[in-house]
């Protein structure tokens, strides 16, 4: 990272680098010889965490240690000289790095790495819309020096409602950095249209909550690049169990890994995942080198939006588990989605897995349960299409919401991906701030409701959801 000019390297810290160089070689060697090599799985399960740092490091404890400390000690000045200038391994202060955020990031950038031939870094973040802004910041810095410098960037308009507040509001209200939204993202000459010589990104969210919309990844990708710009996508609802958009061109991934990645639902947490050396009109090198560790060690040790350590940990142990409650919740949720189709009282239902879904094709050729292959209960690959459905209840907003009121076993709460199933009105809560426009945008009218299947068994589901809608 930066190493300020002004560093002058005493022998004594040239000891402590030369001893971390040694680490560190060891470290890439294990991770290309050893951990690119295990299955999804294996690496959910141990991620970068090993027998030998237990033993040598943490008296063997099986499960990364929560370090809860504010900073570290060091055992001199030529040590703390050398941290604090970013010349070795630190973790020197909780705000920057974290001995179990560190093993939370390589976890969550070798899953959404996994089956890419390159690198991949990830940086965390306290929330889903901490990431956002960590992706994007980056690219809307001011190039020129002039006030008045045009800057834009084009997304898709169906996404997360805090999405949408933090693009509109924050950036387009507050600092006139322009966002133009793609209303149909399904169309190559829409994205197109909307890049000019001021655009700094291209951002799409698929497949989108709540609206399931979802777009040719390799295309919008190619069509970036072709630009000299960045993808981003935020891939929150399919998780790397089901998608891994860098392996089809994206250079950065947003997680909200609050959700579905940490289905148990204790807090609030995020990521940020990137390629190594991805494209940018932006002349950063260092930036373009390793997004995220400068993201990390830069922009957010001066934001300061980290993670907690105690959070880290809880959301490591649920992603050990991750392929498969993926696999199961969306099972589940494809046979919730085939029962509320047959329904009188639903409208429509929007499910990526149902034939009937427009985009039931395109999201067919991205979403894939990872190593279904290698799986004996498969054998070959299987897809899968996430637990997030929505659908519209015939009767308008009235009939919507004594529906909700109606569920006794699904949750009513603004949350998602959780091992329970959980329901909300997006109109009257995650999509409320924006307004009709926003939800115009977006597809989201009133009478909508959004579901999250969970682990339960599917048939209690439906039990639950049929005396719902069938009324008293
Ligand atoms: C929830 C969500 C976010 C925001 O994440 P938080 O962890 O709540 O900050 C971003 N994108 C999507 C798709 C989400 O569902």
């Amino acid at each position: 990272m930066s190493r300020n000019s002004e560093i002058v390297v005493t022998p004594g810290m040239q000891c402590y680098i030369d001893k971390n160089k040694k680490y560190l070689a060891a470290r890439d060697r294990y991770i290309r010889e050893e951990v690119k090599r295990w299955k999804f799985d294996t690496i959910a399960v141990h991620g970068l965490y090993t027998v030998q740092d237990a033993i040598e490091d943490y008296q063997g404890a099986i499960i990364e240690p929560i370090f809860m400390s504010s900073s570290q000690a060091y055992r001199d000045s030529d040590e703390m000289a050398a941290a604090l200038a970013y010349l070795i391994p630190t973790w020197c202060y909780s705000r920057i790095a974290n001995p179990s955020t560190y093993y939370y990031e390589w976890t969550l950038a070798l899953l959404d790495g996994y089956g890419y031939p390159g690198e991949t870094s990830c940086c965390s973040t306290s929330s889903g819309m901490a990431a956002i802004m960590t992706a994007v910041q980056p690219f809307l810095v001011n190039r020129t020096h002039n006030k008045l410098e045009p800057r834009n960037f084009v997304a898709t308009a169906q996404c997360y409602g805090g999405t949408f507040q933090q693009f509109n509001v924050r950036l387009m209200e507050e600092r006139d950095i322009e966002c133009r939204w793609v209303l149909d993202a399904g169309n190559l000459d829409e994205w197109a249209s909307k890049i000019d010589g001021n655009t700094r990104f291209l951002y799409g969210e698929l497949p989108s909550n709540p609206g399931l919309g979802f777009f040719d990844i390799k295309a919008v990708a190619d069509l970036a690049h072709g630009h000299n710009l960045p993808l981003i996508c935020d891939s929150t609802v399919a998780t790397p169990a089901l998608l891994r958009p860098i392996c089809f061109g994206a250079d950065i991934v947003v997680q909200s890994v609050t959700k579905t990645l940490s289905s148990s639902g204790f807090g609030i947490c995020g990521a940020v995942i990137a390629r190594k050396n991805l494209t940018s009109n932006i002349e950063n090198e260092e930036m373009k080198n390793d997004f995220a560790s400068y993201v990390k060690y830069l922009p957010n040790r001066d934001y300061g939006p980290n993670l907690h350590p105690m959070q880290a940990v809880m959301a490591l142990n649920d992603m050990r588990t991750l392929r498969s409650k993926v696999d199961l919740m969306s099972r589940n949720a494809q046979r919730v989605a085939e029962f509320l189709e047959n329904r009188a009282e639903v409208e429509s239902v929007q499910y990526l897995g149902l034939p009937s879904h427009p985009l039931h094709d395109l999201a067919g050729r991205y979403l894939w349960l990872v190593d279904a292959e290698h799986d004996e209960l498969y054998g070959k690959p299987v897809n899968r299409y996430g637990h997030l459905l929505s659908f519209c209840v015939r009767g308008g907003p009235e009939a919507a919401r004594k529906m909700f009121d109606r569920l006794q076993r699904i949750w009513r709460a603004t949350d998602l991906g959780r091992i329970k199933s959980v329901a909300t009105i997006p109109a009257i809560s995650t999509h409320l701030q924006q307004g009709e426009r926003g939800r115009t945008l977006a597809h989201i009218p009133p009478n909508l409701v959004r579901l999250c299947v969970g682990a339960e068994h599917p048939d209690d589901i439906i039990a639950d959801l049929e005396q719902a809608l069938r009324g008293k």
